[in-house]
């Protein structure tokens, strides 16, 4: 995933896993002269929530004497996630969830953002635990297409985006969390205020369980998706990536999906 003279931005939320992600690159950078890594957080606008996080995050990073850099929703798209749920709970109809524009808003942030500190690869911190909720999350929604693409090293598709890496997609969030507490890294442990509403949330429920009577359930999803995904890239190959007509940005329909539902709300 990496390589000795790499620019890697690491996306740094303030949680046990991205902190301990800056960890282990900040010593592996120390080793590597030619390479530099650089720490970038995606502000949404959850009050009192993510600005503990950024405290977290800024602190971690001055302690290891690496550069931090804060984009937020407000900045980028012009509206905080906390407005975006107040106008959503005003419509009468049926809304979507914070964590469904929370997850289509930051992923576009990120890819800006490492664009924008010219780093050559994303790195993100989504651990086992992650990557199968995602596969089941992909296959619930009927979605073959990321299904096919989120993988643990991505393909460089578009000049605009950034390839993005996942090194801890092996590794069981648990272990994290331990690798967080030897270091005494200090993270945020509280909660989304808006996790409840999660998809997310219901499907770690179901896996923990099943891991939890048949250990070593997620490494074996895990591989098994590793396998089958070359088939499943056959199928959805077909769909190509162009430049979004609104906001120059990469997407596979005509409008990407953030200025839909930025357009939705207005
Ligand atoms: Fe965003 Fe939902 Fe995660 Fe909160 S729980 S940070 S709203 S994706
Ligand atoms: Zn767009």
């Amino acid at each position: 995933m990496l390589k000795f003279d790499d620019k890697i931005a690491v996306a740094v939320s303030g949680g046990k896993d991205s902190l301990s992600l800056l960890h282990i690159l900040a010593n592996l950078e120390r080793k590597q002269p030619k390479s530099t890594v650089v720490a970038i957080t995606v502000d949404e606008g959850i009050r009192g929530y993510r600005d503990e996080a950024l405290r977290m995050a800024a602190r971690t990073c001055r302690e290891l004497e690496m550069k931090h850099y804060v984009f937020s929703f407000k900045e980028l798209f012009g509206v905080t996630l906390d407005e975006i749920v107040k106008r959503q709970r005003q419509k009468a109809s049926r809304h979507l969830t914070a964590c469904a524009f929370c997850g289509v808003l930051r992923r576009k942030a990120l890819n800006i953002a490492a664009r924008n500190v010219g780093a050559y690869r994303l790195a993100t911190a989504h651990t086992l635990d992650d990557e199968v909720q995602t596969i089941f999350l992909n296959m619930f929604h009927g979605d073959v297409w990321r299904l096919a693409k989120e993988k643990p090293v991505t393909d460089e598709v578009h000049p605009k985006l950034v390839q993005r890496i996942k090194p801890f997609c092996e590794i069981p969030e648990r272990e994290t969390a331990l690798y967080a507490y030897t270091r005494r890294i200090g993270f945020q442990s509280r909660p989304c205020p808006y996790a409840s509403e999660a998809f997310r949330t219901d499907v770690r429920v179901m896996l923990n369980r099943i891991e939890e009577k048949h250990p070593g359930t997620k490494f074996t999803i895990f591989n098994s998706m590793e396998k089958l995904r070359p088939a499943i890239e056959m199928l959805a190959e077909k769909e190509g990536l162009v430049e979004c007509s609104k906001c120059g940005e990469p997407t596979t329909e005509k409008t990407c999906r953030t200025c839909q539902m930025l357009e939705q709300l207005r």
